[in-house]
Parts: C-alpha cells; structure tokens; sequence
C-alpha cells in the first residue's frame, strides 16, 4: 500500500516552469525543486532567470535557464527541445508567464489587449503543445489561470478576464483531447490575489477593500499556499483530477 506522503514526491520528474524569472514563478520552481523535480526556468529576463537557478540547485535538484518569449510558438519549441536535451523528458509544465492590465475597453489598443492574449492565453497554448508532443503517460500540465476568469474585478480588466477565462476554457478541453489518449493530465489553478511585480501595480487600499468584501479569508494568499496546490497537481496524488480549475483564492470565487 503506498504511503499517502509519496504520492506528493515528484522525484526522477522533470518540471518546466514558465514565467520563472519573478513572483509566483520562483516559488514554483522551488516548490517543484523540493519536491524532487529537476525544473527547467523559461522566462524573457536571463539574469533574473539565472538567480532563481541557485534557489533550485540548493534544494538538491539540477535546474535548467532557457530563455523564452512564451508568444512565440517558435520559442515555446526550443524550450521544450532543449529540457529534452538536458534532462532528457518533460513531465511537468507550468504554465505561469503572465502579464496584466487594466485598461478601459473604451479606451484600449488592439496592441494592448492582443499583448495580454497573446501570452497569457495563446503563449499557453504554444507551451502545452510544444510539451504535449513528447510527454510520456503520467505527465501533468498545469495552467496559472485567475480569480478573474471566474469573477468580475474591481478594475477594467477586459484583456485579463478574458485570456484568464480562455485558458479555464483551454484546460478543459486539452484534457479532453490528452488525458485519456496520452495520458496527460491537464489542469488549472485560478489565484487570488498574491504578492508580487504584478500585484505591486494595484493600489493597496483598493485592493484590500476589494478583497475585505469579496474573500471570506479576507486577506493575501501566501506563495506557500499555492505551492502546495501546484506540487499536488503536478504528482501522483492528483492522478485522477483533469480538466479542473482548483481556486486558490480564500473563497473569493464562492463569494
Ligand atoms: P510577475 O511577478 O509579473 O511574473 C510574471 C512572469 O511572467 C515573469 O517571470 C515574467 O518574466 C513572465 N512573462 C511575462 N511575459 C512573458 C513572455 N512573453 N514570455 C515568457 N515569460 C513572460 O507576476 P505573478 O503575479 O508572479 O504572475 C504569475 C502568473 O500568476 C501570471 O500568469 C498571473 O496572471 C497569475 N496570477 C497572479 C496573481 C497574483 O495575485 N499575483 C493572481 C492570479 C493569477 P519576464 O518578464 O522575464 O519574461
């Protein structure tokens, strides 16, 4: 009989994680890193990229940079090609890189919201395919959606709501397609709201008024507390979970 604990071990696997070069990303590479996982670090910014490598190789594991625009199916290719290269499997890939706005519709630039599809919701796309075509039966994929494909915001949010909906969309459907052909599981966590460069933007009394009147927890989340969700997700426990969105939002999204 297995031991409940191993069925959060992820060791032996490879993780790919996107956006890995600030905010939440980091924590996942360490968090999938210290669960046993050689991780792979994609993002645009290289010296970023090259501090998060430290944190992963002083949890024990190897760790990989390749620098990567996420909207570039191009890119997401040679991403995928080179942790094979490395590490010679995928098996895990978290597609976190994300960038936000808020911009009102009336006022907003084709550019501007094609910017925050074409990486939140098509760079996704062109990650999970590029991972997909040689990831063996077992593997996992997990999508960084949002509250805000679930809820409306406080602020315009057009571009993100919609990206952030499209890739719960996505997700359903990937694992429809790959879970039971592939054996690839295909799943979605929605955050609340964490600290990080993204959330830095807001301000903090607006957002804290939003969140005392929307989260039953009525506070931020903590990286530790999406860590724990995406290293169940990405390993042997989740096993029978695919095609869901787990909100990680203190209740936010039940509000
Ligand atoms: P962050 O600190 O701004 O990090 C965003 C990451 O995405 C960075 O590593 C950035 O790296 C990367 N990125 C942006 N554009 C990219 C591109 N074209 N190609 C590759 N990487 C790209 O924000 P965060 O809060 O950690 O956000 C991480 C994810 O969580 C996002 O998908 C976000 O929508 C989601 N999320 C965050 C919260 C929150 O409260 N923080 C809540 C809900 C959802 P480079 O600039 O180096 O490329």
């Amino acid at each position: 009989m297995t031991n409940v604990l191993d069925l959060f071990r992820l060791d032996g696997r490879v993780a790919v994680v996107t956006g890995a070069s600030s905010g939440l990303g980091v924590g996942f590479a360490r968090a999938l890193g210290q669960a046993g996982a050689d991780v792979v670090l994609a993002a645009r910014r290289a010296d970023r990229l090259e501090e998060v490598v430290r944190d992963v190789r002083g949890t024990g594991r190897r760790a990989l940079t390749v620098t990567t625009d996420v909207s570039d199916p191009e890119q997401c290719t040679a991403l995928a090609e080179a942790a094979v290269a490395e590490f010679g499997r995928i098996d895990i890939l978290v597609n976190n890189a994300g960038v936000g706005t808020a911009v009102p519709a009336l006022h907003e630039r084709p550019e501007e919201f094609r910017r925050v599809i074409d990486v939140n919701l098509n760079g996704a796309y062109w990650a999970a395919q590029a991972c997909a075509r040689v990831m063996e039966p077992g593997s996992s994929i997990i999508n960084i959606a949002s509250v805000l494909g679930l809820i409306k915001s406080y602020a315009p949010q057009a571009a993100y709501a919609a990206s952030k909906a499209g890739l719960i969309g996505l997700t359903r459907d990937l694992a429809q397609q790959w879970s039971g052909r592939r054996g690839i599981r295909v799943n979605a966590i929605a955050p609340g709201y964490f600290a990080s460069e993204m959330t830095a933007q807001i301000p903090p009394d607006k957002l804290m008024t939003f969140i005392g009147n929307t989260s039953p927890l009525r506070r931020l989340g903590e990286q530790h507390e999406l860590d724990a969700a995406v290293v169940f997700l990405a390993g042997p426990g989740a096993s029978y979970i695919t095609g869901s969105t787990l909100a990680v939002d203190g209740g936010m999204s039940g509000h």
